[in-house]
């Protein structure tokens, strides 16, 4: 029988784990034609996590534990997963219920009858968020589909069931700064969406603030387009031609009604200006510059501390 790898990352979800496991292990025994492995990924968690992953896994078959040194992040948490699954059919999940396990029945049939190799879920709706932050979010989907060929689909989450082909494909995109809403479009194959209501977190509280979302957003923009680049040089251009015909004009003005220098405060600002501009371009060049660096220091992703679970203790 095909096996189904369910990969869960978690970080501090201990008040969840429990109602995370009863409601989607009820799914999968419904499930017909597959077995299903669920497969945690405790993400450096400083509460009781680990432990309760621990129990579940002494306890329950068909749970398996990974535990990374310590918080490296979502995305490298999904990587951890793609790795130690041994599923035909690998779907990644959220652990605060926020992806309703009651659709798995549904992507699995996609993927296995329906002729795709991948089913996804995007939220239409973005009930029970601050608008302010729906509005970035709108506006940061807006801004990265023009600047990226990659498509990023507003209201992708990142839940969904994918063959093991498209699995290895991931695990190919072996970069540091991960974006996976990016790579998992970047790899290709067919993709359906299934769409679905903004769930809210069932326990404990979302790991994402606004500040780290801004930085988030930028990563995506930075791993997924240069167009920033372009826009630096053409700004820079545009202000080079711009130059030109003020010194023309200055020359002109000079030669035909003479005087002297005047005009100072406004070449303050201009200075001033200009050097704002500068400052912008090469910081634009720095974020290019400082991931170049992290990728080609080619650190590990991610460091396993400990697994266990279905398949025994120690790696
Ligand atoms: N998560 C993780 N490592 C982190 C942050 C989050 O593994 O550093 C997990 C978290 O436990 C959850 C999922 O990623 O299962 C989504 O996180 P969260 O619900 O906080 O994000 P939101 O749904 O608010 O976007
Ligand atoms: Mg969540």
């Amino acid at each position: 029988m095909a096996l189904l790898s369910i990969i869960v990352p978690c970080y501090n979800e201990e008040a969840g784990v429990e109602a995370f496991y009863a409601r989607t292990s009820a799914v999968c025994a419904a499930l017909r034609g597959v077995e299903t492995e669920l497969l945690f990924v405790d993400d450096g968690s400083s509460d009781g996590t680990l432990s309760r992953l621990k129990a579940l896994g002494e306890r329950e078959r068909g749970v398996r534990w990974l535990s990374l040194s310590r918080n490296f992040g979502k995305e490298a948490a999904m990587y951890a997963g793609l790795e130690h699954a041994n599923g035909e059919y690998v779907a990644v999940m959220d652990a605060d219920l926020q992806d309703p396990p009651e659709l798995l029945p549904q992507l699995l049939e996609l993927v296995r009858g329906g002729g795709y190799d991948c089913a996804a879920v995007r939220r239409v709706d973005r009930k029970g968020e601050p608008p302010i932050r729906s509005w970035f979010a709108r506006q940061f989907y807006k801004l990265i589909n023009k600047m990226s060929k990659t498509e990023i689909v507003d209201g992708a989450r990142d839940y969904r069931l994918m063959t093991r082909q498209m699995a290895d494909a991931i695990l190919r995109v072996g970069e540091y700064n991960r974006f996976s809403k990016g790579i998992f479009s970047w790899v290709g194959f067919r993709t359906r969406w299934v769409e679905t209501q903004n769930a809210e977190r069932s326990a404990g509280e979302s790991k994402w603030s606004f500040f780290k979302l801004l930085l988030y957003a930028l990563d995506g923009i930075v791993a997924f387009s240069t167009a920033p680049l372009a826009i630096a040089s053409v700004l820079g251009l545009a202000l080079c031609a711009g130059s030109f015909f003020a010194i023309l004009f200055v020359i002109v003005r000079q030669l035909v009604w003479g005087g002297s220098a005047f005009g100072w405060p406004s070449l303050v600002c201009i200075i001033l200006f200009l050097a704002g501009v500068q400052l912008f371009c090469i910081g634009i060049l720095g974020q290019y510059l400082a991931r170049t660096y992290l990728e080609v220091k080619k650190r590990p992703i991610y460091i396993l501390r400990e697994q266990g679970g279905d398949h025994g203790e120690g790696p």
